[in-house]
């Protein structure tokens, strides 16, 4: 249930429905917006009734919240959530932004070279795993902590921003102590236990759909991870299992709007693992910047052919080249622009 306050409540009847709440044995959490503050409450199992509040000053109506996700649902907060990195990239407002790298970190001159490249085309946000989820055990598993330190590195040397996949609750601070957003990976969005545990640690978490999860269930995965304190969640679609073979997965773009009208997160597509195909990485991402993604993630490899992990799907540079200047137009066609490239690639230093 959804307590929203009046333009003109002060801070004292916003205190008092706060109190209320606690008093009944609930937890109250007041959300600030641009026109009016509202106060969430949070742990009842059934219905608490309405009219106890609405006859509080300050009060301007009472909202049932009907989904059994809440905090990640619109009706609890109207405004698009915006995360901001330390960068200065904001997903989930009117900039789309690119996510892109290689699958894995294989060393160190490897993801430097391709974070020099990537950034001075535009990219603000490099992608690249040190631990990864491999679907068999005999294949590369990531440098691990070597790899969060080329990533760091390739940071400092560019000012891009790192997104990296963190795999169990063991590794997540270390993970944590590097990465200024933290992946969970498909096959791991109903880890429950790694959901709190990021929950907990307070940087943005890119929570991607899992193998055959619903759309519901994606957005009850990112309830995880806000009821436990941290609302900087972005979701991703991957892509799904399907019946046809012809692709890795079904990138499912209904998701973009879907997700859209029922919650405020924001919403990126990765392409290169809906597709599994490199030739249809680029006509999908198009596609998902017209659905209305707020961004992209994209596998890039200076050498697909020789990549340890998903080569087939990762693009050339120069077709990541070929990618952007065709979604700045969609973009704009749609009232988006791309997210600007960082002040020094831009020659601003
Ligand atoms: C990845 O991003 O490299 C990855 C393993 O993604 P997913 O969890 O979507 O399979
Ligand atoms: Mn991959």
């Amino acid at each position: 249930m959804l307590v929203v306050m009046k333009h003109s409540a002060s801070a004292q009847e916003i205190r008092d429905v706060v109190d209320m709440i606690q008093e009944m044995g609930y937890e109250a959490r007041p959300i600030p917006g641009r026109q009016r503050t509202s106060v969430g409450l949070i742990g009842n199992d059934g219905q608490v009734e309405p009219t106890l509040f609405q006859s509080l000053p300050g009060v301007l109506e009472v909202i049932p919240v009907s989904h059994s996700y809440k905090q990640v649902s619109r009706e609890w907060k109207e405004e698009s959530t915006v995360v901001t990195l330390p960068n200065g990239t904001n997903i989930g407002g009117n900039e789309v932004v690119l996510m892109a790298g290689p699958c894995a970190v294989e060393g160190e001159e490897m993801i430097l070279d391709l974070a020099q490249t990537l950034s001075r085309m535009g990219a603000t946000i490099l992608r690249g795993g040190a631990f990864k989820p491999r679907t068999s055990p005999y294949s590369f598993q990531g440098l691990g902590v070597k790899g969060l330190q080329y990533l760091a590195k390739a940071r400092e040397e560019t000012g891009m921003a790192i997104v990296t996949e963190v795999l169990d609750v063991e590794t997540a601070e270390a993970v944590a102590e590097y990465a200024d957003i933290l992946q969970v990976g498909a096959r791991n969005m109903q880890n429950y236990p790694l959901l709190r545990k990021v929950g907990n640690i307070k940087k943005p978490i890119l929570l991607k759909r899992g193998l055959s999860a619903t759309i519901e269930e994606l957005l009850l995965a990112a309830e995880y991870v806000i009821a436990e304190g941290n609302p900087n969640v972005i979701l991703c679609e991957r892509g799904v299992r399907s019946f046809d073979t012809q692709t890795r997965n079904l990138l499912d773009l209904t998701a973009i709007p879907v997700v859209k009208s029922l919650s405020h997160l924001p919403i990126i597509a990765d392409p290169s693992h809906g597709t599994g195909v490199r030739a249809k990485v680029t006509p999908m991402a198009r596609a998902a910047v017209a659905a209305g993604a707020d961004g992209l993630m994209v596998e890039v490899h200076a050498d697909p052919n020789h990549a340890l992990s998903d080569g087939a799907q990762s693009l050339y540079p120069d077709q990541f080249q070929e990618l952007l200047d065709q979604i700045r137009v969609i973009a704009r066609a749609i009232h988006r622009a791309m997210t600007p490239p960082l002040a020094h690639q831009a020659g601003f230093e």
